[in-house]
């Protein structure tokens, strides 16, 4: 593997070194041992405190696609149909999970680089009443957040599930999961939490529940076996305790900071982040930057160089910073400034290195 100074990858994220040290204990088996149900049921008050939620947390093994499949499987069956929220890549790919599910699937479309049209969303919500609508909080491709408040009063108002991604905005931002009416969230552990992409974290309301319990998937990526763990001290499988240690390190330390000035540090470096780009001459790829996530920040790849040109030539200088998919990909770059990367000073080094790469360039044009 290839180590870089300067790490501004939207995930998965640099692990800072407190973190690392979960690794350094060897524990017992997680299924036999009362300290790792005491240690699950606390990340679960922590992930509460977190995620803004008096609802019950299922925390399981493997990153975030895990429970995306997990969620969709859980709670819909074929026939159901799915209304997906899209405004981006993310949004989208519930429509085309949910499709190989044999559910039925429609998507409310938007640009990738603007918000969903919540009268958009309302008006085929009603006409197709999904019983589930799904949306993504922070749009990693495009570097977006979107408001969830409407969104999860729409899903209220059809009696449709809303089921929301916030993989790469939980820790880096407010996700207020129940006043927004979340029924499933769904986080991973390699973005703002800063671990290694390997556990996966959903938010299951009540209403979740009912709809869990009624469709009774099973399955290895079920929800329902997780119901009652801790209490029951059972789960269907060997949990990863080192990562589940990892995680009791990253949400102490974010409740040590204090969450509203985690989520201000992003924000912070977000701001910097973009302010260095605009001056710089790179365009931001949302269309204004009131929509941008604190979390990643997403620009066009400047003009005169490919992508591939582009990165290779920060990387000679010691920084990594993300690509892109779909038909994103070539076109619009991302840096990530969420959980450890959400650094001021980190961020004001990659940004350097970014000018110094752009001004040589344009240098060597005036020579040429
Ligand atoms: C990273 C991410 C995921 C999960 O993808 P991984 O394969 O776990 O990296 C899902 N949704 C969003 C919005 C993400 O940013």
């Amino acid at each position: 593997m290839k180590e870089y100074p300067i790490g501004l990858v939207p995930g998965p994220v640099s692990i800072p070194a407190n973190i690392r040290e979960a690794w350094l204990t060897d524990f017992g088996s997680s299924d036999l041992e009362p300290d790792f149900f005491e240690l699950y049921a606390e990340n679960q008050s922590l992930v509460q405190r977190l995620l803004g939620t008096k609802e019950s947390v299922v925390i399981t093994s493997g990153e975030a696609m895990s429970i995306l499949w997990g969620g969709l499987k859980s709670a819909l069956k074929p026939g159901d149909r799915l209304l997906a929220v899209a405004s981006g890549l993310f949004g989208e790919g519930f429509a085309d999970m949910a499709k190989a599910l044999g559910i039925e699937t429609e998507v409310a479309a938007s640009e990738y680089d603007s918000l969903p049209d919540p009268r958009k969303v309302r008006e085929a919500a009603l006409r197709f009443r999904p019983q589930m609508l799904t949306a993504v909080h922070c749009e990693t491709p495009s570097g977006t957040l979107t408001p969830l408040k409407e969104l999860g009063e729409i899903a209220r108002e059809i009696g449709a599930l809303f089921l929301v991604d916030f993989v790469s905005s939980g820790g880096g931002a407010a996700v207020n999961a129940d006043e927004n009416q979340i029924d499933i969230g769904l986080l991973g552990s390699q973005k703002a939490l800063s671990l290694p992409p390997s556990l996966s974290i959903s938010t299951i309301g009540p209403r979740g529940w009912k709809a869990i319990e009624k469709v009774n998937y099973s399955g290895y990526d079920a929800y329902l076996p997780w119901r009652n763990v801790p209490e029951v001290t059972a789960m269907p499988y060997t949990h990863d305790w080192h990562s589940m240690k990892a995680l009791h390190i990253s949400l102490s330390s974010i409740m040590k900071e204090g969450m509203e000035n985690v989520f201000a540090r992003h924000s912070r470096a977000a701001a910097l982040c973009r302010k260095a780009a605009l001056e710089m001459g790179l365009r931001l790829f949302p269309v204004s930057e009131d929509i941008c996530s604190p979390t990643v920040s997403a620009f066009y790849v400047p003009e005169g160089w490919t992508w591939g040109e582009f990165d290779e030539a920060l990387r000679k200088r010691g920084l990594v910073v993300g690509g892109n998919y779909g038909r994103l990909a070539g076109r619009v770059f991302r840096i990530g400034h969420m959980g450890s990367q959400a650094d001021e000073s980190l961020v004001v080094r990659g940004m350097d290195i970014v000018k110094t790469v752009l001004s040589e360039k344009r240098g060597k044009k005036g020579v040429d």
